[in-house]
């Protein structure tokens, strides 16, 4: 069997070294973590569906001038993604509110904000990826000025896609986290959008009926995830290949 060089793993992906030189391989696992690996549980094919549903916004968003760290699907797990320096913040765009803001400022979840909102959070699992400024960004250089302008720009521009695209099947996208990395070329540095986007890091609800369509059915122990995430992946048009019931037999795998 080929021997990969694991580069890196964190809770729910494994990264390997890449074909080319600036490359990597990015695995996803089935693993379901939160509250910062106090609850995790394998979830058997959550990480097919994400891979499918990370590349296809993925490719949306480059279409749209996003740069990203993808470059192609390499199979049911894994994709090809361009090596970046992850910029160690948790970029977070809120429509609506839930989760932490829902608690930190006693908003009801599910009040619409007065508008979109930006946060950012400091990626430290020891200190729980707490909440930080502009200026603690740029104090303790963790992104320059212009790479914050930038990932601004980009943050709002993905929220302003993708909240459309959700809209358009009948999905309220509360709020996502993306993340953002430095890809170095000759002498250039730019900042592209990397990890994935999947509903493990975004809150979906069903425009009709406010049902929980992402990690927090994990999160908060309402079950159904699985079928949460199959709906979605089904609304974007996404066909999972072996997305088929238990016991339906063997299937030819296409080589
Ligand atoms: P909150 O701050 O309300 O817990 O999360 C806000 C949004 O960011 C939610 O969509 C949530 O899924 C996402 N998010 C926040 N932290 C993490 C994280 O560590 N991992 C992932 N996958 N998503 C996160």
């Amino acid at each position: 069997m080929n021997r990969r060089r694991r580069i890196y793993e964190g809770k729910a992906k494994i990264l390997y070294e890449g074909p080319e030189p600036g490359t990597l391989i990015q695995h996803f696992k089935d693993d379901a973590t939160a509250f910062n690996n106090k609850k995790h549980e394998i979830i058997d094919g959550k990480g097919v569906l994400n891979n499918r549903i990370s590349e296809f916004l993925f490719l949306r968003l480059g279409e749209l001038g996003i740069p990203t760290h993808f470059i192609k699907r390499l199979n049911m797990r894994e994709q090809l993604i361009h090596q970046v320096e992850i910029i160690p913040l948790e970029v977070i765009v809120r429509n609506i509110a839930a989760g932490s803001i829902a608690k930190r400022l006693g908003l009801d979840e599910g009040t619409p904000l007065p508008r979109s909102i930006v946060e950012f959070c400091y990626k430290a699992d020891e200190l729980d990826d707490p909440l930080v400024s502009e200026d603690h960004i740029t104090a303790f250089g963790w992104a320059t000025p212009p790479e914050l302008d930038d990932i601004m720009t980009m943050a709002v521009r993905i929220n302003d896609y993708m909240s459309g695209l959700f809209r358009g099947i009948g999905i309220n996208l509360v709020d996502f986290k993306i993340e953002f990395g430095r890809q170095y070329e000759n002498d250039m540095v730019r900042v592209i959008l990397a990890d994935e986007i999947s509903p493990d890091s975004c809150r979906l609800w069903d425009a009709e009926t406010s049902k929980k369509l992402d990690k927090d059915r994990f999160r908060r122990d309402m079950g159904g995830m699985m079928d949460a995430y199959r709906e979605v992946a089904r609304r974007l048009g996404i066909y999972i290949e072996n997305d088929r019931p238990e016991g339906s037999g063997p299937v030819l795998v296409k080589s």
